[in-house]
């Protein structure tokens, strides 16, 4: 099947008792047995609920993958790959990455003995430099957050593979509509399907999704081991947001381009981050890793003038001023106070996080609304 039919059937058939189009919300803790050991496939629902098995079954799908497990957030999911280390192991990671990201591999994982190497992928070669015998994981993210860099998943890919570590992508900004790095190489893909998956911000849920059985099994321990799962109704609720990924991504990219193009022609405003811009210093890499390029764009004032980043973003009106991403509805950030406020001013400047860079995530409103919000707020 296609991935546009993927969306809608992936992983679901008509529920078993009822013919159900759409799989129950199995609100239930547990599950009745016949004899001890004798139930249908479902025990207990930090285990395995057969909501979330749907929802697990349609993102491996989308992926190009065989296993999914949906986690309680991104985080949670993130949590889970990290679990797979040991003290003394070494990541090595893109330096402009989520917020929440740097903080738990700096603030949680380096005090049970994990080494972090943040570094610019732009030259992957350089990630050999730092590549030791107890690196154990790559984590990248592509798009990065939210410098809007791109990384050559497929040069990533052969590195890992020549040191035999794994490669992870955080593909949260991309979705498997734009990008699908299982197919490229990486042996791990992570979502928090709190942005575009679900789609609708109403839930915050991650997910991860595998080819490798070992792999699986290993993640699957962990993931029933420390119980990071989301409930049924959040299943629920992300795979019908799923069902119109790809028309929301057509969408999005569609304003996400006529917004970009609106930032970089505008007198009052300095860089515009955007990997559809001829220009764009990875433009050709993300044309071969993506279908799209999809809604995220940030901008800076003239001269990185602070103030009247703030003003703009005060004036919004159609663009809502809040933290998050990917959902139908445009939102605006400002990612040194916000997303970013947790990594150091000194990190965050040098990954180009500085004081006027607004972040926009640009929604399936209609594009006269979202550019005169804009041509409002900048004046
Ligand atoms: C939001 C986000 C996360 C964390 O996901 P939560 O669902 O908020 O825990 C991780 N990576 C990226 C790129 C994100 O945007």
């Amino acid at each position: 099947m296609k991935f546009n039919t993927r969306t809608i059937h992936g992983g679901q058939k008509p529920d078993p008792a009822y013919g159900s189009v759409m799989p129950p919300i199995y609100q239930t803790s547990t599950f009745a047995q016949s004899t001890p050991g004798g139930h249908k496939g479902f025990e207990y629902s930090r285990s395995a609920n057969p909501t979330r098995t749907a929802l697990e079954n349609c993102l491996a799908s989308l992926e190009n993958g065989s296993y999914g497990l949906a986690f309680a957030s991104g985080l949670a999911a993130i949590d889970a790959v990290l679990k797979l280390l040991e003290p003394g192991d070494e990541v090595v990671s893109t330096s402009d990455l989520y917020g929440g990201s740097y903080r738990l591999f700096t603030k949680i994982y380096e005090n049970f003995g994990i080494k972090f190497h943040f570094i610019n992928m732009n030259n992957v070669e350089d990630i050999e430099a730092y590549i030791t015998h107890d690196t154990k994981l790559i984590w990248v993210e592509t798009p990065t957050n939210p410098m809007m860099n791109i990384i050559d998943i497929v040069a990533v890919a052969k590195i890992a593979k020549k040191h035999e570590v794994m490669l992870a992508v955080d593909n949260t900004f991309a979705t498997p509509y734009l990008q699908q790095p299982l197919d490229l190489g990486a042996d791990i893909v992570m979502h928090s399907v709190t942005k575009y998956l679900g789609g609708h911000s109403d839930l915050i849920m991650g997910a991860l999704v595998v080819n490798d059985k070992d792999l699986a099994d290993r993640l699957y321990f962990i993931q029933n081991a420390i119980g990071a799962v989301c409930g049924p109704q959040d299943a629920f609720l992300a795979l019908r947001g799923i069902k119109t990924l790809h028309l929301r991504m057509q969408r999005h990219c569609e304003n996400g381009k006529a917004v970009a193009e609106y930032l970089r022609n505008h007198p009052k405003i300095e860089n515009v981050n955007w990997p559809g811009f001829k220009d764009h210093a990875n433009h050709e890499i993300a044309k071969k890793q993506m279908k799209g390029f999809g809604g995220m764009v940030s901008f800076t004032t003239k001269g990185n003038n602070y103030d009247e980043a703030i003003k703009i973003i005060e004036n919004l009106k159609v663009f809502t001023l809040a933290e998050s991403l990917g959902g139908v509805e445009s939102l605006a950030g400002h990612p040194a106070s916000m997303t970013h406020a947790s990594i150091p001013k000194e990190e965050r400047e040098q990954a180009g996080v500085v004081d006027s860079l607004i972040r926009l995530s640009v929604g399936i409103e209609d594009e006269a609304d979202l550019i005169n919000d804009l041509k409002q707020a900048i004046g």
